[in-house]
Order: C-alpha cells, then structure tokens, then sequence
C-alpha cells in the first residue's frame, strides 16, 4: 500500500514536469471573450493521453469543449468530482507586462501569465490529482471524475452548467476545485450576485432650460444613492457557518484584502456601469445603469426585491430589470473533507487553512446548490484580471499536494 509519504515523495519526484505542464497550459491561450479554448483543451487532453488516463470531450459548442474523465476504483466507495476551468480573462492589449500575458514565463520563482492563478494553476491541480489517483486506484475505493470546463469566466451556460443538467456521472458526493482561494483560506460558499438594470427616461431639454424637464442623470445619481442606503446591514448565517467564520475572519481578510471578514455577511451594492447623456448643454432625457448587488449566505432575494421596489415607488420614470441572479449557496464549513484539507496543508507546508465564504463567484455554487458540497482551495488571488498574473512556484506545487493528498484520504488512501 501507498502512504502518504511516498505519494508526496512521487509528486515531488515529478516536480519540474507539474510545473512544465502548467507553463505549456498558459501558453494556450484561451480568453473568454472570445472564448476559444480548443487550444488549451488540446494540452489537457495530451497530457491525459501520455499518462493513459481516461477522458473524453462534451462540446455543446464546438469552439468551447469541457473535458470529462472519469474511473472507478477497486473498492465501492464514495464519489469524488473535481472541477477548475480552462477559459481565462482576456487581456488588456494596452497594458505592458513584465513577461507577456501568454508567455508562461518563469522568473522569481513564480510562473507568469494571464489566468495562471484564474485558474489554470488550480485546474492543473485537478488534472495531477486526478492521474495520482488513477495510478493507485488499485488500493483506493470510491470513484473520481475529472471536469475541466470552458464557458465560466463569463458565467456561460456551456461549461459547469451544461455539465451539472446534462452529464449525470458529475454529479458525486462532494467536489474540489483549485479557483484562487490563497493557501491560508478553504472556501465553502460564496455570496449571491443579482443583476439589475435601471433605466430613467424623461422628456429632456436644452440644458438652460432646467425647469422644463426632470434629468435623467440627476436621477439615477439620487436613485444610487437610494439603492445604496437599502444595502450594508448584515445577516446572521445559518446553522454553524458563524463559528466558521468567527474563526476564519482573519484569514478572510488576509486572503481577500482587509474588510472581507466584514463584508461577507453583509447586502452590498456596485453600480458596474452607467450611460447617460449627449451633451454637455442638454438635459438627458434617458440614462441606465447596471446594478451588482450581492446577498450573503442566508439573506434572500425577495427580501431585497421587496426593499428596492419600496425605493422604485418613488421614481415613476424608472423602469429596471433582472440580468443574473443565483441563489446564495454554501455548505458544511466542518465537512470530512475540510478536515483532510487542513491536515494536509499543515503536513506540506504547516499552514493552517480556515474554511471561510467567498465574496465573488465560482462553479462550486451549481454543485452546492444540489445539496452537494463543494471545496475550493488554490493560490493567492495575485494579478487576477489585472497584467502580470502570477503565480508562486512553490505556492502551485502546495496546491497541488494538497489536493492530491485530499482525495487520496477522501477515497480511502492509507493513512
Ligand atoms: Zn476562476
């Protein structure tokens, strides 16, 4: 039988191969928009080839394939899913990179290029542990499936989404995913976004002649502010994700920027966009603006509705409409698996990761939603859709041991 040990000591031994695996994979590039990831598919699906691994491609779009593999070991079991996606933000062709965006450069120890902490390094976590597993199979019991999705950078319907309704076998007991977590923080939810557009009209004027009409500009700035003052306050979560998240606050806030602890139960409101207006002399006789407001765990969308339709009341030249919207979702913050994740962070590299819940989005959230639960644990959110993403090297190779070592416990590796 294996132990843990000798699994750790293999993946060390395979080391300069997991890192070039991942500097090939940004070199594909694969924004999203346009969303292409052919490419990038094709250094998944060779790899998986060249280690005998099991997988096949579900393309609901020929241009954005999502890779499916999937094994069962020598024992009955549980059923383990791991998910990261191949599509990355696209690139700011104005901005000036220290190393070009789809270099793969490795420089300072750190792996450079768009999306290689969105999330290829995380993906490429998934596919290593996904081969781990398979070469001991034979000791383990359970089954493992791999899903390597395109379409999730602009929230699509083709990638995890089109996998959860479609493909039954993604459907396990629990599932991992490597999104950019930091090492120090275990994600087990995330807040809600709903998407509302508002849009004023109003007949408009010459802009001298400001007692013949209302502005629409004026009155999408007072309607922000109305919107604004109807989000902040806090919900309590439910069941034990407090204790969580009483333990977790400053790691939250280390992983996600000083406040986050403070926001994450809390109603919130960015206004993304807003148009208005021709001229400088003119009243504007229309002006929208899109909404992004986000719901903690436990708070509900009617509710919030209900509260901006008392706003709306008062703005009879306001029409608004719903763009996006998913329930807020999160599970068990002292699942088994969050405890095999913290014992192996510490044994790599004596970090203590907290379970916290994520303030933006991810496909974990389709699987919590069917009630089943969903991990993600990756790198430190470093460059994300900003020029010169990178990665940590060794910080990369903690994520992936941690995975591996995970799932391995998970599917009854020996301890
Ligand atoms: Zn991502």
């Amino acid at each position: 039988m294996t132990t843990k040990r000798e699994l750790g000591a293999m993946i060390d031994r395979d080391r300069e191969e997991i890192i070039d695996f991942l500097c090939r994979f940004v070199r594909a590039p694969s924004p999203n928009p346009p969303g292409d990831t052919r490419e990038a598919t094709a250094v998944i699906t060779a790899f998986l080839d060249r280690h005998g691994l099991p997988w096949r491609t579900v393309a609901p779009v020929l241009e954005w394939p999502n890779v499916l593999g999937t094994f069962s070991c020598a024992r009955e079991g549980k059923h383990l899913v791991l998910n990261g996606h191949i599509d990355v933000f696209p690139v700011d062709e104005t901005e000036a990179w220290a190393h070009a965006p789809w270099s793969g450069a490795i420089a300072d120890g750190k792996i450079w290029g768009r999306g290689v902490t969105d999330m290829k390094a995380g993906t490429a976590a998934m596919i290593m542990t996904y081969r781990y597993l398979h070469a001991l199979r034979a000791e383990l019991a359970g089954k493992l499936t791999l899903t390597c999705v395109s379409d999730e950078e602009t929230f699509g319907p083709f990638g995890a989404r089109w996998l959860v309704a479609n493909e039954p076998e993604v459907l396990g007991d629990c599932v991992l995913n490597g999104e950019p977590s930091s090492p120090f923080t275990i994600r087990f939810g995330e807040k809600a976004p709903l998407w509302l557009r508002f849009t004023v009209r109003t007949p408009g004027a010459h802009g001298a002649y400001t007692h013949l009409s209302e502005s629409a500009t004026i009155t999408a700035a007072r309607l922000i502010c109305d919107l604004q003052a109807i989000t902040g306050d806090a919900v309590a979560p439910p069941g034990r994700i407090g204790e969580a998240l009483a333990e977790g606050a400053e790691a939250a806030d280390r992983a996600m920027g000083a406040g986050a602890a403070d926001t994450v139960q809390r109603y919130t409101l960015n206004i993304g966009t807003i148009q208005g207006g021709l001229k400088v002399n003119m009243i504007p006789g229309s002006c929208s603006f899109e909404a992004d407001f986000r719901l903690p765990v436990g708070g509900r969308k009617e509710e919030l509705l209900s509260r901006i339709a008392s706003v709306l009341a008062r703005y009879p030249s306001v029409t608004m409409e719903e763009l996006n919207f998913t329930e807020p979702a999160a599970c068990d913050p002292f699942h088994e698996m969050v405890g095999f994740m913290r014992e192996n962070a510490k044994a790599v590299s004596g970090i203590e990761p907290r379970p916290i819940l994520s303030l933006g989005g991810s496909d974990a959230r389709l699987w919590r939603q069917r009630g089943i639960p969903a991990f993600i644990y990756g790198p430190h959110p470093r460059g994300m859709g900003q020029r010169d993403e990178n990665v940590d090297i060794e910080e990369y190779l903690h994520v992936v041991k941690v995975h591996v070592l995970s799932a391995f416990d998970y599917l009854g590796g020996a301890r």
